[in-house]
């Protein structure tokens, strides 16, 4: 099952003015490295500062990233994605739970149908607990979902595996002038 760690913006209508300047600026610091042609056009390899900008937990373990290893499993390699026109859903099927953002209630409800039309006429959730009719990008969904028309993901990286170092959030705000986030995604196949 594929996993991911995706890196947007926290806004969720912003989008890159100049998405191949940004490539560029990311490639600049050593994060991302070169493109390769495998499973589309817009999949990279990781640069060689790559390690600095991605703090394991716990103990760390092999990853591959040279070319040769593409095809293993777990192959860690990177995508940026084409800005879309609408803001839309970015994350998979692996939402357990979300907050409300006013009361913190903890809701277990799986709400797909939200989520992948959140311009849709169903894009406002209840909270049960305050009541509040909620647009579904502002729930929190902590780090297993996200909304955006952008986005940078990290192929080969899996849940709590590693989180973006303070340095590449900090690198993203630098480069874009905007706030960052990230989440994990899991493909169930
Ligand atoms: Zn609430």
């Amino acid at each position: 099952m594929p996993e991911k760690l995706i890196l947007h913006y926290r806004d969720p209508g912003a989008s890159p003015a100049d998405p191949q300047w940004l490539e560029q600026q990311l490639r600049a610091i050593g994060f991302l490295g070169e493109r390769y042609n495998q499973a589309g056009d817009n999949q990279f390899l990781t640069g060689p500062d790559f390690l600095q900008y991605i703090s394991f937990i716990g103990c760390s373990p092999t990853i591959y990233t040279t070319l040769n290893e593409a095809g293993r499993p777990g192959f860690c390699h990177m995508e940026i994605s084409t800005v879309s026109q609408q803001t839309r859903f970015l994350g998979a099927n692996n939402i357990r739970y979300f907050y409300c953002p006013h009361c913190r209630h903890k809701a277990k409800e799986p709400t797909f149908r939200h989520m992948q039309d959140p311009d849709g006429p169903d894009n406002l959730w209840k909270c049960p607990d305050c009541g509040n009719d909620i647009p579904v990008y502002e729930l929190d969904l902590r780090e297993q979902g996200g909304f955006g028309r952008f986005y940078i993901a990290i192929w080969g990286i899996g849940e709590g595996l590693a989180i973006p170092s303070d340095k590449l959030l900090a690198e993203l705000e630098r480069i874009t002038e905007k706030s960052w986030r990230f989440f994990y995604c899991r493909t169930h196949e």
